[in-house]
């Protein structure tokens, strides 16, 4: 019988420092400390803590793996349905004009937790006229993110 979620899973191999990985720690922590925005089955969406822009969302999967082609089927499609979702409640919460969204795969791409999979949607403006800026302007970080998190998280579950 030929079982290829079967052969993913061999081919991924152990979890050896999945202990390590933000990534993997987020989804045991709530919403607000993971900065976590969206939870599915087998992916989730968070905050990024180090943003190009306000509103820098990532979409994971809750497995520890490192490149997209090890992602079962369930894994790719769930990340890209919460890439749709999270384009829709950026435009409606940010006022975005545009996204950036991609994957990089290993250091030499840029990947800064190479480990673990992970699809970077970034929100562009034409200006920066948007919601998240005038926040940006009166408060320290990890409250930015804070207020930018609740923000996303109540659009979401509201879309
Ligand atoms: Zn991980």
């Amino acid at each position: 019988m030929w079982t290829p979620h079967r052969m993913v899973y061999i081919q991924a191999g152990p979890e050896p420092h999945a202990h390590d990985c933000p990534f993997c720690a987020a989804p045991g922590r709530s919403d607000e400390d993971g900065l976590i925005v969206a939870r599915g089955v087998h992916a989730y969406a968070l905050l990024n803590l180090f943003p190009y822009n306000s509103g820098h969302l990532l979409v994971c999967p809750y497995r520890h793996v490192a490149m997209y082609d090890q992602a079962t089927a369930e894994e790719t499609e769930e990340m890209a349905v919460l890439t749709q979702q999270a384009m829709r409640v950026l435009r409606e919460v940010s006022r975005c004009d545009g996204f950036n969204i991609g994957i990089n795969q290993g250091a030499v791409a840029g990947a800064g937790v190479e480990q673990h999979l992970h699809q970077h949607v970034v929100p562009r403006w034409n200006s920066d006229a948007n919601f998240f800026p005038i926040i940006a302007r009166t408060k320290a970080l990890p409250q930015l993110l804070g207020e930018v998190r609740q923000a996303v998280a109540d659009a979401w579950a509201s879309a």
